[in-house]
């Protein structure tokens, strides 16, 4: 079903109004976790005054450490909700549990299935079977051809709205959280029909490599782009080291429109 060979034409995915695909890039932005209202809607008002169409912020976030916060859970979807309603952007947001898939498909215009849980099958089956489109990241250390059987598992499920994220993986070299795998934009594209983002946050894991690397994907020919911004990185309650200040993510806005076809 994700087959260049079965479907020659793109596919554009629509989330809540905001396409995915096509010619114009899309830009998905906001911090890694809804920390407060206060810091949801600063760092919103900021992404969408400087282009953003999406926002995107955890309520579940998958931490390392057992220790690490956690996410805020159902108060975190209210909180995004009611941001997103007030602002305009739809909101991508991630499920980890089969158990959460109808609470945040109640509140979320687009599902994310994350890293760790690309090959989470119950979840992609239970994702699969609801009505929001899916942003499906590469796993951290998934092959190109697993991912996308794992994007098969969505549309085998009955949900043709999948939208594929690369977000680098892992490799022998430790300078950076994670290698983005540019190669893979270009080769997918050849393979799917489906739309590729990419997320040179987590792809870096450093706020400074999160610009030019946007520009190459861009350049490579992603149809969008996941960047987390924070009003304040320093005090970040996740991903600080890698979360652009509103500033910086505004310049990069405007370094992209030469580049892109449309943002
Ligand atoms: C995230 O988007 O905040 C996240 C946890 O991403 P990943 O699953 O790619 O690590
Ligand atoms: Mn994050």
């Amino acid at each position: 079903l994700v087959s260049r060979e079965l479907q020659a034409h793109d596919t554009v995915v629509d989330v809540g109004g905001v396409s995915i695909g096509g010619d114009r890039l899309a830009v998905i932005a906001g911090p890694c976790a809804v920390e407060t209202p206060e810091q949801l809607h600063e760092t919103a008002q900021a992404v969408k005054a400087a282009g953003a169409t999406l926002l995107r912020a955890g309520a579940y976030k998958p931490r390392s450490s057992p220790y690490g916060f956690s996410g805020h859970g159902p108060e975190g979807l209210r909180i995004l909700r009611e941001v997103g309603d007030d602002l305009g952007l739809p909101i991508v947001t991630e499920v980890m549990d089969t158990a959460d898939v109808a609470l945040v498909a109640d509140s979320a215009d687009c599902l994310q299935i994350g890293a760790r849980n690309m090959q989470n099958f119950a979840l992609l089956r239970a994702v699969g079977a609801t009505d929001r489109p899916v942003l499906l990241k590469r796993g951290l250390s998934a092959t190109i051809q697993e991912w996308l059987l794992a994007a098969e598992y969505l549309m085998a499920a009955g949900n043709s709205q999948v939208i594929l994220c690369e977000r680098g993986i892992r490799t022998f070299e430790p300078a950076t959280r994670n290698t983005l795998d540019l190669n893979a934009v270009p080769y997918v594209k050849g393979k799917t029909h489906l739309p590729v983002v990419v997320d040179p946050s987590h792809g870096t894991g450093a706020r400074d490599l999160v610009p030019p690397m946007s520009l190459a994907a861009t350049a490579a020919g992603a149809d969008g782009l996941m960047i987390e911004v924070h009003r304040d990185p320093a005090v970040a309650m996740s991903d600080g080291a890698q979360s652009l200040y509103p500033a910086q993510f505004e310049a990069l806005m405007a370094a992209l429109r030469p580049v892109a076809a449309a943002v």
